[in-house]
Parts: C-alpha cells; structure tokens; sequence
C-alpha cells in the first residue's frame, strides 16, 4: 500500500510508515495512492464480519502483510459486534458501543494497535504516550492492554474527568500506566509535547503518539459500514442514506471511503451540534471555524475538523461534488427534545446519535432507507441521559465491572522531571 501526504504530495510511504509516523512533513495527512477493487460487493456482503473485514483491509494493505497475518489482527480487534438495530420503519441505528470503552473509537483504536504492534520490529522499543480529557485515552487504554512490548502512559488531569470514566481505564494494570497530574488537561498536553521534543528520551523509548488521524484507525472504520449494509433487508438496501454525527470527520471519511470501495449508499449526512464549521461551509463556500462551544454532545465540540482534508480529496477524486453531501446542526435543546422522541419510539439512544437521527429524519425522502451512526452507549452519557428522559439507566456489564475495580494511577505533579522517570521506569 502507497500513501501520500496531502500537504506535499512527494512524500510517498508504506502502510507501514503511516502507521508508525501518523502524520506526514508539514503536518499532512496521509492518503490512499489507489483504493483497492474489492470485486463483486454483493458476494462481500454475505460473508461474516470478521471474514469480510480482513478481506477489506488485506486488499487494502496488500503484500506489505500477509493476508494471514490481517485476519489475525482483526480477529483480535473487532472481538465485538456492530449490529443494526430497527428504531422505526425505514430508520435503523447502526450500534458502535459495543466495545470496551462503549464508543466506536475501539474499532478504530484497537485496529491501529495491532497494525502498530505489526509494522513495528520486534527489538524496537515502543511506547505510546498520550495525554487525555477521559474519552480517547480509555480507547487507547484497552486497544493496547495486554500487548506487552507496548508499553503505554496516559496523563490525565486529577480530579477533572469523571469518576466513571477514570475507573474505565485506569484499573487496567500490566502495560498500562496511567498517571493522574497535579494540573490541567493543557497542563497533560504540555507534558506530552515537552516529551516529543525530547530527541534522546523519544529514541530510548521509541515515544508513539496513537493519534487520532492514523489511516489505520480510518481503514478499520470503513468496515463497518459494509457490516450495517449486510445487515439491512435486501430489499432495503438500494436507496440509503447515512447520517453520521461528526466532529473531527473520521467517522464521515470512513464511510466515503466505503462508498469509494463500491458499498451502495445513496447518500450520506454530515451531522453536527452548534460546532458547524462543516455544514457553514457546504452552505456557503465559505470556512470560518469559530471558538468552540460546549455541549451535550461533547466528543463533537470540535469547531476545526482534522480529518476535512481527507474528504476533500476523496470527493475530488471521485468527481463527487460537495454538494451531494447532505448537512445539518442541532442544538442541545433539540437533541434532548429528540432523545425525549427517541424514549417513546422505544428506542434508548444519547445526545450524538440523536443529533444524527434528527437531521436523517428531517432530511429522508419518500423511498429511501434511513441509517444513523450511534456512537457511544447511552451510559457513557449516563447523568445527560438521565437527566433528559428523567430514568436512571443502567450501566452496562464492562462498565459496572470496571466501576467496582480498583484505581492503579500514580500521582505526579505537573513536573517534566517525574514524568521521564515514569517513562523510564515501565520500560522494565
Ligand atoms: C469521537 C466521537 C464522535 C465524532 O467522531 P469523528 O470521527 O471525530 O467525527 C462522535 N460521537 C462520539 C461518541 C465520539 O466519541
């Protein structure tokens, strides 16, 4: 597989190289040279899961990996299914929580763990380090957990995520090392930066970032694309629309992608919470990100979307216009008025998903199928969700799990001089 970086598009990699770098020179993202003939779609789509998605990314990947070697690695990544679920006629969600952290990112997450632990040679020292706000660094924690030449160091501000989701990743152990800081989230990502900087550390312990714009998390995502086609009726299959709630657009390239590979979606909507750079801009030609807001949608408060360019290009490409995109935002009070419909459908959802089944219901035409992208299981959202719909929804088995472990973070102060003794310290 050949990639190149979009910003100077003479820098041409390997999977491989994409994998481990993340970005390219001058910060550019790294994009497919050729997408893959996945040849008769049809056939792809009556076989399992974990078939279908090997095949996918081992036509992807090509000869860099043996076919072999990319079952195994989705077979240890998707351990989880992504089931289609009927909210009403002609709607369907397609469910993403059902990994370790409850939200879609452990597809993505899990998958450029073991492309990292494959691509990577086995005398070189990896360790990931990565600083988090609660959400990205439990995907991270589990993707890795349990692959003992990874060692892997989380930051997090004390005190300043919540109780649950601290319980979610930091009761891990082995090689995970999460580390509670005397500061703040800007504080965490200082700290990480400084250590990046660092050229001699950064060699000694082969320092990795797992970023969220690694194209293997984006070739893992389009995976499941094709899983919710395979799973509608067939006679629902030929005039779909998919919304999918957006905030960095990961997600949304996924699924171009997937289209790109030949899966027949009509349609596609890019959904936002007030954060609506996107939808301004396919309104107006015209990209003017603003200060961020926050809202009850908060893994979509992103007011500059990293993965845009990605999208750009496919639709250049493609000689798709941006104009055939459909787009739309919400605001936190129509989110929880449609989290309130949702409750009576009977259908239990939180306030990303709804964001993208509104502006999908809103938008569906006579004779077309609906499918919106949920993202994150409403327990992750517990006390938003609660509130709203006036329920105490119960928390589902991992999270209960966890929530009765103990905490194993250590506490350091907001000190570059403790953080590199802790990273040298896991190195034995
Ligand atoms: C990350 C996230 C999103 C946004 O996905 P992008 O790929 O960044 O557009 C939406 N919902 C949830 C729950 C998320 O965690």
């Amino acid at each position: 597989m050949k990639l190149y970086n979009l910003k100077e598009h003479q820098e041409q990699v390997s999977f491989g190289q994409a994998v481990r770098q993340g970005l390219g020179r001058n910060q550019g993202l790294f994009f497919p040279s050729e997408l893959p003939e996945l040849g008769d779609v049809d056939a792809l789509l009556e076989m399992d899961f974990v078939s279908r998605s090997s095949k996918i990314l081992s036509a992807f990947i090509g000869e860099e990996l043996a076919a072999d070697t990319v079952e195994q690695m989705v077979k240890n990544a998707f351990q989880f299914p992504a089931p289609v679920a009927r909210v009403k006629d002609g709607v369907y969600a397609l469910e993403l929580f059902h990994g370790p952290t409850l939200a879609f990112k452990d597809f993505g997450g899990r998958f450029m763990a073991q492309s990292l632990a494959a691509v990577s040679d086995s005398d070189g020292k990896i360790t990931i380090l990565t600083a988090t706000s609660g959400d990205t660094g439990a995907a991270v924690a589990h993707a890795f957990h349990g692959m003992d030449n990874i060692k892997v160091v989380i930051l997090y501000p004390k005190g300043k995520i919540s109780p649950l989701q601290e319980k979610l990743f930091c009761t891990l152990g082995g090689n995970i090392c999460t580390v509670a800081v005397n500061g703040t989230f800007d504080d965490c990502q200082a700290l990480v930066k400084q250590a990046f900087d660092d050229e001699k550390l950064r060699k000694d312990i082969g320092l990795n970032s797992a970023n969220s714009i690694n194209i293997s998390r984006l070739m893992a995502q389009i995976c499941y694309y094709f899983e919710a086609v395979a799973q509608l009726p067939k006679a629902e299959r030929d005039n779909l629309v998919v919304a999918v709630p957006s905030g960095n657009f990961g997600n949304l390239t996924a699924g171009l992608l997937a289209k790109a590979l030949g899966l027949p979606v009509k349609r596609f909507i890019a959904a936002t919470n007030v954060n609506d750079t996107v939808p301004r801009y396919l309104q107006s030609g015209q990209w003017e990100p603003k200060p961020t807001i926050p809202t009850i949608s908060n893994a979509m408060d992103v007011s500059q979307p990293n993965n845009w360019p990605r999208i750009e290009e496919l639709c250049q490409l493609k000689g798709w216009g941006l104009s055939e995109l459909g787009y739309g935002a919400v605001t936190d009070e129509q989110a929880a008025e449609t989290l309130r419909e949702m409750d009576v459908e009977g259908y239990l959802c939180e306030p990303h998903g709804a964001v993208a089944y509104r502006i999908l219901t809103e938008q569906l035409q006579e004779g077309e199928t609906g499918m919106f992208l949920c993202t994150a299981h409403p327990a992750k959202f517990k006390e938003v969700v609660d509130d709203i719909l006036e329920k105490d929804i119960d928390l589902p088995g991992p999270l209960a799990k966890h929530n009765a472990m103990e905490l194993l973070s250590l506490e350091r102060d907001n000190d570059f001089g403790q953080l590199k003794e802790v990273l040298y310290s896991v190195q034995d």
